[in-house]
């Protein structure tokens, strides 16, 4: 077995991980021929199994690099796309396939392209090989084929056939082998023919004695010398082989030694002639390992400097600090657990209270505005006596028995009880935690990383989702008796008569900045004329309005506005009114509820307030303080497949980098750690064969 080779091998596959930097490439046996000359048949023979790409004008488009991994204990043979990550193929059509795919996924413009395929064959039948297959040299282009094909086949060859390749150079008996394009490409770079192999196929179309002589050339003398061979495919051509997948190895041995053997010319007394694929591999093993010890040196030396140049890199950058997507997943899952942890003890029953008392002030307000303040004083005074409106004037002299003014605290009441206080009480404490969430993250290392950002916020949903329902019928349930009796007592009351000016005072200052926010927008003076105007109109005073003009030069944009400036002054006005009611002293008396429906609808909101928060509190935040970092642990802990892992953390575009560049840091030092055991290795054993 070929040891050096082998270890080459797993050096170059380490490599090829680091990514191609030309300077790293190992040597490798670049196989070059025009087309027919019978050079996929001779890998076909070399590798047992059919798998290039055939058929009518199939043009190979790009080089294949072949690694060949003799794998003695093993019966079972496979290829891998390493790049492709399709895991193991044992079916030798499915590989041919897939050639003809990523073959014809070159655009036809582009004609050829130098990006290489990588394929592995594992097979205890193949030797330890690394072949390049390049695209066969056209002599005439076909009608359906680019002009230029010609000249890019030649010129990608050209790339491939530099030192310290070995040249596996391919003709065919029948052609005149002055007229060989491989073994011209090879001489003009290798004149001296020192790393090519001539191998000649279809030896069986000449007759023998031609065929020896050819084997012979002195034309071009190599080194390495001619190999002869017989390579047609048996399935193709013997059709004994029923399926394509069976090992064609020895078939083709077969028929080669009963071609070879049957004529005298081939096997000559100084027995100087080489034929057969089997004498082939064998050469080329030996070849192939002669030219990796030779580079043992130069390969050790260019990894060595990667390797230096890395190192700094890391240094600079990194100042050395060590990450892998492992660590760094764990590093940002810990640091928000953190955030997390933080935020749990500084939103509690307190500030939920706070939210939700807020929440329903909004609520006391809209509600007073429809029941108690949004009638314009002049049309209460207009229509008062009736029933069922009275002017907001009379109201601080409520009578205590008055139906009228029963009817409407209790209609107010039960409209704020009956508010589905359940469900919006979950709803703003939900999205609060949404909201406290989606700032969390974008405080955090995950913001830049959708897929940990979408499990996140799933992970908050999926909890709160589960909780939804049975929080709100909880809730709901629990503030029931509200809707039918509201108790106060003294306390309560003078807390909500502060409560209730509070929200005034803060109510009307949201009224002045408003109407300041319109007067800067359209000056002081033009809002003044126009609000004069809207009042003139509302209280009925004759304005001359022509048809179809705009009604005194206002436009209607500056008319809206106008209107929007009467009802921020005018609900301004009453505010103030409704502060001065609060502030007098019949409202720090309970028993004058009616005189005072802010306070007593305060009292409601509170009393609902704390209920709800109870139940919330158990309900709600603590299932999900308790549930959420063992959702988050589902989703992006242990659960994730390194592939998921190394996806997230190359989300970052910084990470990507770092973990990268230490990546390849690592591979270079396993690399140079292989090789200079290698060459130790080497060198024991040629110590061991120099006399003593
Ligand atoms: P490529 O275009 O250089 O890859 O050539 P192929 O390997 O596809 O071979 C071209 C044709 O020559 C095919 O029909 C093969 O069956 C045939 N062929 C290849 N090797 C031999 C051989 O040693 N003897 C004979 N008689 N035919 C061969």
């Amino acid at each position: 077995m070929m040891l050096l080779t082998r270890k080459m091998i797993e050096i170059r596959s380490i490599l090829q991980k680091v990514g191609q930097t030309g300077v790293l490439q190992l040597p490798s046996i670049v196989v070059i021929g025009s087309q027919s000359s019978g050079k996929s048949s001779v890998l076909e023979a070399i590798v047992g199994h059919e798998f290039l790409p055939k058929g009518s004008n199939m043009v190979t488009r790009r080089p294949i690099e072949l690694t060949l991994i003799n794998t003695p204990d093993s019966p079972v043979e496979y290829g891998e796309f390493p790049a492709l990550g399709l895991g193991r193929i044992s079916d030798f059509t499915q590989i041919q396939r897939t050639l003809t795919d990523l073959n014809l996924a070159i655009p036809e413009a582009d004609c050829v392209s130098d990006d290489p395929i990588q394929l592995n064959i594992y097979s205890p039948t193949v030797p330890d090989l690394s072949l390049i297959d390049l695209p066969g040299y056209i002599q005439i282009s076909a009608h359906d084929q680019p002009e230029e094909l010609k000249g890019k086949i030649a010129a990608l060859c050209d790339k491939y056939i530099q030192a310290p390749n070995v040249i596996l150079a391919i003709s065919a008996a029948d052609v005149d082998l002055a007229n060989s394009t491989a073994l011209r490409a090879s001489r003009r770079v290798d004149p001296r023919g020192e790393r090519t192999i001539g191998v000649i196929t279809k030896m069986d179309l000449v007759d023998p004695e031609r065929g020896s002589a050819i084997l012979k050339d002195r034309n071009y003398p190599l080194r390495l010398g001619y190999v002869g061979v017989v390579c047609r495919t048996p399935t193709s051509k013997l059709g004994f082989l029923g399926s394509k997948n069976v090992n064609i190895t020895s078939a083709i041995s077969k028929n080669e030694n009963a071609y070879f053997g049957a004529h005298p010319e081939f096997s000559s007394p100084d027995n100087t002639l080489t034929v057969g694929t089997q004498n082939l591999r064998k050469k080329l093993m030996t070849v192939l390992e002669q030219t990796m010890a030779l580079s043992l040196q130069s390969t050790s030396d260019a990894i060595h400097q990667e390797l230096e140049e890395a190192t700094y890199e890391f240094k600079v950058q990194y100042n050395d600090r060590p990450l892998t997507a492992e660590t760094y997943l764990a590093e940002s899952l810990d640091k928000f657990k953190h955030s997390f942890k933080d935020f749990t003890e500084h939103f509690g029953r307190p500030q939920v209270r706070q939210l939700l008392k807020h929440e329903l002030d909004q609520q006391v307000l809209d509600l007073l505005a429809s029941r108690y303040w949004n009638k314009p004083l002049d049309l209460d005074k207009s229509r008062a006596g009736r029933l069922d409106e009275r002017p907001l004037s009379e109201l601080p002299n409520a009578d205590s028995e008055s139906l009228f003014w029963h009817r409407r605290l209790d209609a107010s009441t039960s409209s704020l009880t009956k508010l589905g206080v359940g469900r919006l009480a979950t709803n703003v404490v939900a999205n609060a935690l949404t909201q406290h969430m989606d700032r969390l993250i974008s405080e955090s290392t995950f913001k830049e990383h959708p897929f940990a950002k979408k499990a996140i916020q799933e992970a908050s949903n999926a909890i709160l989702n589960e909780r939804f329902y049975s929080t709100s019928d909880q809730v709901e349930n629990c503030i029931k008796p509200y809707k039918f009796e509201i108790e106060v007592d003294d306390r309560e009351w003078t807390q909500s008569r502060e409560n209730s000016q509070q929200l005034l005072r803060e109510e009307l200052k949201a009224c002045e900045e408003a109407l300041k926010t319109l007067k800067t927008s359209i000056g002081g003076k033009k809002l003044g004329q126009v609000m004069g105007f809207v009042d003139k109109l509302r209280t009925g005073e004759q304005v001359e309005m022509r048809e179809g003009t705009e009604a005194f030069g206002f436009s209607q944009p500056l008319l809206q506005k106008g209107r929007e400036g009467v009802f921020l002054r005018d609900r301004a006005d009453l505010i103030k009114m409704r502060m001065l009611a609060l502030k007098n002293k019949q409202c720090a008396n309970k028993a004058n509820k009616y005189h005072c429906p802010e306070i007593f609808m305060d009292v409601v909101a509170e009393k609902l307030t704390s209920t709800a928060v109870l139940f919330l509190n158990v309900e709600l935040l603590s299932e999900y303080y308790y549930n959420f970092p063992r959702e988050l642990d589902n989703r992006l802990g242990r659960h994730l497949s390194l592939a998921q892992v190394e996806a997230f953390a190359r989300e970052d575009p910084k990470i990507r980098k770092h973990i990268d560049l230490q990546q390849r840091k690592e591979l270079l030092e396993l690399a140079l750690e292989k090789m200079e055991s290698l060459m130790a290795l080497e060198k024991s054993k040629k110590a061991a064969q120099e006399p003593r």
